[in-house]
């Protein structure tokens, strides 16, 4: 293979051997001279991944050039790999795989090939222009994909194979490939190569910082239940029946309210209807997701993470958008006022079109939706007790006939100012 191919597609199990034909080994990328612009080539690597979701093609002119990216990709990955941030590896792994569906788009259907190929993607190639997949491999790397275009049941099956344009199949290898990188990271890395690469690991970690800061600033506003994306509510409902949550769910569920706005004392006491609820190891918990503890706030993971742990609860009309990646944008859209809010709020004078609408109800999903009692995967985790006065935060456990609601245009619930589970302090 060219090296400039290698250098546009690093990953590929080609670049060792070349590497080692070429006589580079581990200590002397981080600790020659020689390979400062290797080292300089994977911070900027790491910065644009992060702040630009997407790693651009530097100029290669010369053999060395292509050495230099190859080695900037190894680069990065230590980077990554020393500061253990999740947020980074997740940013890290999808800014790759979307450069590489791009860079693929340019490449002709045998090199498409190859590379799917070497993602353990069961591919076979039709024309110059189309691709077999197996379904298996279908099914799973298409799984986040919700829009209408990737449901199974619209595709042609041939003895077990789907036949697929190229822009798809270059979609479906973008998912494996983050898949991949995001499994692999972080990698243990030593004390050398933190020191060496400590500076970009602060810069990262400053950048980190801002965006989660950014990330609150956006401000959620009061906590209101009937925003919350189904997942959640489900969760929730589950907590309030007093079943207990598999830790990829009580992560998802805390991570989330903190994020909103719910203070620690609130998430606990959601949990303490929990048959096996265990105050101390619980506030661990809660305070090492928060931050409070640990100096790491989490943020909740995306929608498509949620879906592969199994905790993607009925996702409804707004999930099934294509743009909707994350339960937190859910809750955001949810807030937005619609346009008939704003229409009415210009003729009443009331500028944030709030209020408290006429007409009771007990909106749909608030006390007991569909599956509530029963997430999948729902285990038991040992230690129980309860709490004086643990089980009943700002209404936040008992949203059932909470307030007075209307439908909106999707069908769904909306409800006053009494829905809300708390505030934000
Ligand atoms: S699609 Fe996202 S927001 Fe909707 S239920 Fe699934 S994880 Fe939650």
């Amino acid at each position: 293979m060219e090296p400039r191919t290698l250098a546009l597609f690093p990953f590929l199990p080609e670049v060792s051997a070349y590497l080692k034909q070429s006589g580079v080994t581990l200590d002397s990328i981080i600790s020659e001279p020689a390979y400062e612009r290797a080292r300089d080539l994977g911070s900027k690597r790491i910065m644009e991944a992060f702040l630009d979701k997407e790693i651009k093609e530097n100029p290669m002119v010369s053999e060395v050039d292509h050495l230099f990216e190859m080695l900037s990709y190894i680069v990065a990955r230590m980077i990554v790999s020393s500061t253990g941030d999740e947020m980074l590896i997740i940013h890290y792994s999808q800014a790759e795989a979307l450069s590489m569906s791009n860079r693929l788009l340019d490449q002709d259907m045998d090199f498409v090939h190859e590379v799917a190929s070497s993602l353990d993607i069961n591919v076979s190639l039709e024309s110059a222009d189309n691709m077999r997949i197996h379904f298996t491999d279908y099914l799973r790397l298409s799984s986040p994909m919700r829009s209408k275009e990737w449901a199974l049941i619209d595709q042609e099956l041939d003895a077990g194979f789907l036949l697929l344009d190229k822009k798809k199949i270059c979609r479906l290898m973008q998912q494996a490939l983050k898949d991949k990188i995001s499994s692999e990271l972080p990698l243990p890395v030593n004390d050398e190569i933190i020191e060496t690469f400590r500076p970009t690991i602060e810069n990262v970690k400053i950048e980190i910082e801002k965006k989660k800061e950014e990330f609150k600033k956006e401000g959620f506003g009061r906590i209101s239940f009937i925003r919350l994306p189904p997942c959640m509510k489900i969760m929730l409902n589950a907590l309030k029946d007093g079943k207990n949550l598999p830790h990829v769910g009580r992560f998802a569920l805390t991570a989330f309210l903190n994020t909103i706005g719910m203070d620690t004392e609130g998430i606990l006491a959601l949990y303490a209807t929990s048959p096996d609820f265990n105050v101390n190891l619980a506030r661990y918990q809660v305070e090492h997701i928060t931050g409070s503890s640990s100096g790491i706030e989490y943020l909740p993971q995306s929608c498509h993470t949620m879906v592969s742990q199994g905790i993607c609860f009925e996702p409804d009309s707004l999930c099934n958008k294509d743009w909707m990646t994350h339960p937190l944008s859910y809750y955001k859209i949810k807030g937005k006022p619609r346009d008939k809010d704003k229409d009415k709020s210009k003729n009443t004078g009331n500028p944030k079109g709030a209020g408290n609408p006429k007409g009771a109800g007990n909106p749909k999903g608030a006390d007991n939706p569909k599956g509530a009692d029963n997430p999948k995967g729902a285990d038991n985790p040992k230690g129980a007790d309860n709490p004086k006065g643990a089980g009943n935060p700002k209404g936040a456990d008992n949203p059932k006939g909470a307030g007075k609601d209307k439908k909106d245009e999707d069908g769904e619930s909306q409800q006053d100012e009494k829905d809300q589970i708390s505030e934000k302090d």
